[in-house]
């Protein structure tokens, strides 16, 4: 028995990066999975990929449908699309926060929220949702999108205090800087990509990029019935950037 075996996962974000990672996990331990993004062009092959932008709550339901209506079920839900801000309070205008809010937290709202009533007749029903290291440190020249974290943080454990009753666990992961193409459209618009990477990578006290696997393997077992005692908590996947302080 693998730990997804008769289980279905749907995962946002899936077609590239951390989301890509997880959904080819949880298929490799047994889920059928469902991947909605708003480009699924490089969605890998063997998942059910449905184009939907979770700034659209019509889309976001019709996506949900389309899962369901192809597997019958839904167990897990990862709420991992997000996008990136940079600027200071003042770098970007108020247009610009309600964009990135509209994806990075309305977008897991309206997903959860279709996907709530398929998740009350799961038997071993799990959220994860993806937030980031930035909201837990403070991070220079990224208020909005660390705002937008927090906000998920904040909001996952609020959930999961409501959803203890149904039976639904509601979990995060708070990555470090991953080695995704996110991280390289970043690099590639630096002055200096290789100083820039390195820069990056000497942030993180183990010295490298985390991998979309290893957010990957967290996201995997905080859905999976194996982390059935553990809700409203985070995993942080950083290589010791939040906790550690060292001398070198
Ligand atoms: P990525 O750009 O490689 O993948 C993000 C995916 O989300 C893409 O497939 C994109 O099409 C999809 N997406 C974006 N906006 C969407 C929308 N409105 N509707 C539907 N799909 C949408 O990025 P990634 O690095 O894999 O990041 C995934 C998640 O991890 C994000 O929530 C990000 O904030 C978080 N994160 C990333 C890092 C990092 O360093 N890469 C660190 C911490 C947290």
């Amino acid at each position: 028995m693998s730990d997804f075996d008769g289980m279905v996962a749907l995962v946002t974000g899936g077609a590239s990066g951390i989301g890509a990672a997880i959904a080819a996990e949880m298929s490799r331990l047994g889920a059928k999975v469902g991947v909605l993004d708003r480009d699924v062009t490089e969605a890998a092959d063997g998942l059910f990929a449905v184009r939907a932008d979770v700034t659209s709550a019509d889309a976001v339901t019709s996506a949900v449908q389309e899962v369901i209506a192809q597997f019958g079920q839904l167990d897990v839900l990862v709420n991992n699309a997000g996008i990136g801000a940079q600027g200071t309070v003042e770098g970007n205008d108020l247009s610009e926060w309600q964009r990135v809010l509209d994806v990075n937290l309305l977008g897991m709202i309206r997903v959860t929220r279709a996907c709530l009533p398929y998740l009350r007749q799961s038997a071993a029903a799990a959220i994860v949702n993806t937030a980031s290291v930035a909201a837990e440190v403070g991070l220079p020249d990224r208020v909005l999108y660390s705002a937008s974290k927090g906000a998920v943080v904040a909001a996952s454990r609020a959930m999961a205090a409501d959803l203890v009753d149904d039976d639904i666990r509601v979990c995060w992961v708070s990555p470090g800087t991953a080695d995704t193409p996110w991280i390289g459209r970043l690099l590639s618009r630096a002055d200096d990509p290789a100083a820039e990477r390195a820069a990056l990578e000497a942030r993180q006290p183990h010295g490298r990029l985390v991998s979309a696997q290893e957010v990957a393997d967290a996201v995997c077992y905080l859905g999976s019935p194996r982390a059935g005692s553990t809700t409203g908590i985070g995993l942080t996947i950083d290589g010791g950037l939040v906790g550690l302080r060292l001398r070198r």
